[in-house]
């Protein structure tokens, strides 16, 4: 295989230099020749700072077109983009620049002031780097897929946040897969409202320059803004989380989106069977999706033609990438394993964690799940969270499914309790939509789930724990 391709920006930059990159709220485009020559310039101003290949630069910001900017300029002086989530607490963030080797930290303008208990080298706002002088120095004209473009840290949901690896060839072979799945239309306008320091947002970028298409950048997800998008601005796929499409679906009511809107591309995380039901009633075209960090963003997805048929399936495998199911139990239900070009070559600096997820190319995800008889995945739940009750598996994303089907839960969240008798036993912790009952919840529960499956504590909460990403923590379900 070919080890080097052409600068992917300066390339689409010369086969469509007027066709739009970025687009945001107010209207305002960047095209890609512009988006190429800001980030050349970037990338010389930051050669003052003595960034050059190989260095590692965190970044700390929201969505904005000076970040899409930065991201880009790294690629241009071969510099490593360590993504920091602007929701982590200054110890968290501490913890990934000293894990991932960062000296130098890029912060978006409005970010600068808080960045006081941050401890690096230097840090410099966007606008600060704007003010420097340019360097002449060599700029990349290559991209080598070998080499390491970016490390984002996994939310740290079952243990502690480790750093993933992406290489250029991930994000190449991530593009390249989804492609694949989804087509590229000529008309695509791609909305993005989720962070672009994760690798949903961040893959999504360079999707546009790889298939030279618009991106709609939204600085954060608001049910409003992305409906006016989607009916206003021919927007054709949206990322989603399921809170996302949620919120949108009780903003829409009884309207219709337009016809272009082809694709809300939906990740993150597991989504509700009714709530896929009810998209499906109306049409949305949602598509469930499964991957995580060391994916590169999605690796399995449920193709066009299936959307529909498989509800509660996240799809088959994208076409350069493998899922097996290892060690299955009775149920079918076994690890998944996951293979392909976008998977991480590993951990940065962890051999602990690389030994262990790792095995002859093969990334044990953590994640239980199970093949149907035509192949499509469906994933149970996280290994950790598994409950098991007088010697059966119970997932509690199953139980939380059914509850949030109730109308007047808003949210469920689902962890296990110690028991004499059944060794473990599931207890649910509710957030109410409106008043509801525990006799309600039991009576509409136990139409739904097995005896042992039904949760033998209801506990109401004003919220669930989550942590920077948004994740439920299950471990931090009690009273
Ligand atoms: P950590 O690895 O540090 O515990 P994390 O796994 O939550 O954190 P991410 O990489 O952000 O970090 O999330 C990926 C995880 O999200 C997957 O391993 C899986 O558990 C969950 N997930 C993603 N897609 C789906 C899906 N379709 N259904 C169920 N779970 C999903
Ligand atoms: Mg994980």
């Amino acid at each position: 295989m070919q080890e080097t391709i052409p600068h992917w920006l300066s390339k689409q930059a010369d086969l469509a230099p007027d066709k739009t990159a970025i687009e945001i709220e107010d209207g305002y485009c960047l095209t890609f020749k512009e988006l190429e020559y800001k980030s050349k310039g970037f990338a010389r101003k930051l050669a003052r700072l003595k960034i050059t290949k190989g260095t590692h630069v965190g970044i700390l910001s929201t969505n904005e077109i000076p970040m899409i900017i930065a991201i880009h300029a790294l690629s241009y002086l071969g510099a490593v983009g360590v993504l920091l989530n602007t929701r982590l607490t200054p110890e968290e963030i501490n913890f990934q620049l000293k894990d991932a080797e960062v000296s130098i930290v890029l912060t978006a303008d409005h970010l600068k002031e808080n960045s006081k208990g941050i401890k690096a080298e230097t840090i410099h706002s966007f606008s600060e780097i704007d003010e420097l002088e340019e360097k002449e120095v060599r700029l990349c004209t290559e991209l080598n897929l070998a080499e390491t473009f970016t490390i984002i840290y996994t939310s740290g949901t079952t243990s502690f946040p480790k750093g993933v690896i992406h290489t250029y060839g991930n994000h190449w072979w991530s593009a390249v897969g989804s492609a694949l799945n989804l087509g590229i239309h000529s008309d695509d306008k791609w909305l993005m409202p989720l962070p672009l320091f994760h690798v949903s947002g961040l893959s999504t970028l360079i999707k546009s320059v790889m298939y030279g298409m618009p991106i709609y950048l939204l600085e954060k997800f608001n049910e409003r803004t992305v409906h006016h998008a989607i009916m206003n601005k021919g927007i054709t796929i949206v990322s989603v989380v399921t809170v996302m499409v949620q919120r949108l679906m009780s903003f829409l009511g009884d309207k219709k989106y337009p016809e272009s809107l082809r694709c809300l591309l939906l990740g993150g995380g597991p989504a509700p069977k009714p709530l896929l039901e009810k998209a499906a009633e109306r049409n949305i075209p949602v598509f469930q999706s499964y991957g995580m960090t060391e994916t590169a963003s999605q690796i399995v997805t449920l193709s066009p033609d299936n959307a529909l048929k498989k509800i509660g399936s996240a799809g088959k495998a994208l076409f350069p990438a493998q899922v097996k199911i290892m060690e299955p139990g009775e149920d079918s239900i076994g690890e998944i394993h996951v293979k392909g070009p976008m998977v991480t070559a590993g951990y940065f600096k962890n051999e602990e964690a690389n030994q262990q997820a790792f095995n002859s190319g093969w990334l044990a995800t953590g994640d239980l799940g199970y093949l149907d008889e035509a192949g499509f995945l469906y994933v149970s739940d996280r290994r950790k969270d598994l409950i098991i009750s007088g010697g059966e598996n119970i997932y509690p994303s199953e139980i939380e499914s059914v509850l949030s089907g109730m109308e007047q839960i808003k949210e469920a969240g689902v962890t296990s309790k110690a028991d004499e008798t059944w060794g473990q036993v599931p207890v649910a912790f509710i957030v109410k939509n409106s008043e509801v009952t525990e006799d309600e919840i039991w009576t509409f529960a136990r139409k739904r789930l097995a005896k042992y499956k039904l949760p033998k504590e209801i506990h109401f909460i004003d919220h669930l724990p989550r942590n920077a990403s948004n994740k439920l923590i299950r471990s931090r379900l009690k009273l």
